[in-house]
């Protein structure tokens, strides 16, 4: 038999763990003190082993494992180099930003000062550094993209800085008339 005292108890620590998880689901702002993993209710879903296939390992370091690419590297040297076009989500192709808000912030990253379609850009609180930073995350698979700074006086419409790693875009020029 076990006693009823350790039935009890063990009821209310499980409703206490459901209790915070929900809350902090909702609020969709954990505070985390560690690289956070890809949120889980995401539309595309694939096993850790299927992304290691599906992307290449710097794509797979930074999309799965919120890696920060290197900054002025290649990725960024083709980033200024582009024309009129959309940037993708190099694990689940949704459309994340637009050469319309691109900007040069002169970070070694590339810089958008809003995403194109919204919905597909998500974002939450990152302690892993210690101080507050906000993560910018694909809503569609949960990729890691990078982080968004605001009020750092850029003369753009939104005064926010999108710093994405070139490595999680997927470039689509816009078709020549
Ligand atoms: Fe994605």
């Amino acid at each position: 038999m076990i006693p009823r005292i350790l039935i009890i108890s063990a009821a209310l620590a499980l409703a206490a763990a459901c209790s915070e998880k929900s809350s902090d689901s909702t609020r969709n702002q954990s505070h985390n003190m560690d690289k956070s993993p890809p949120p889980a209710n995401t539309l595309v879903v694939h096993t850790d082993a299927e992304w290691r296939k599906i992307l290449s390992p710097e794509q797979y370091h930074i999309l799965r494992e919120a890696g920060t690419e290197r900054a002025f590297g290649g990725a960024y040297e083709e980033f200024k180099q582009q024309g009129k076009g959309t940037y993708h989500c190099a694990a689940c192709g949704a459309l994340l930003f637009s050469s319309a808000q691109k900007f040069d912030s002169h970070c070694g990253w590339p810089s958008f000062y809003d995403p194109a379609k919204a919905d597909n850009v998500i974002t939450r609180d990152d302690y892993s550094l210690g101080g507050l930073r906000t993560e910018v995350i694909c809503a569609k698979c949960g990729g890691h993209l990078g982080h968004v700074f605001k009020g750092e006086g850029f003369h753009t419409p939104t005064d926010k800085r999108y710093c994405i790693n070139g490595g999680g875009l997927k470039f689509v020029p816009d078709e020549k008339p």
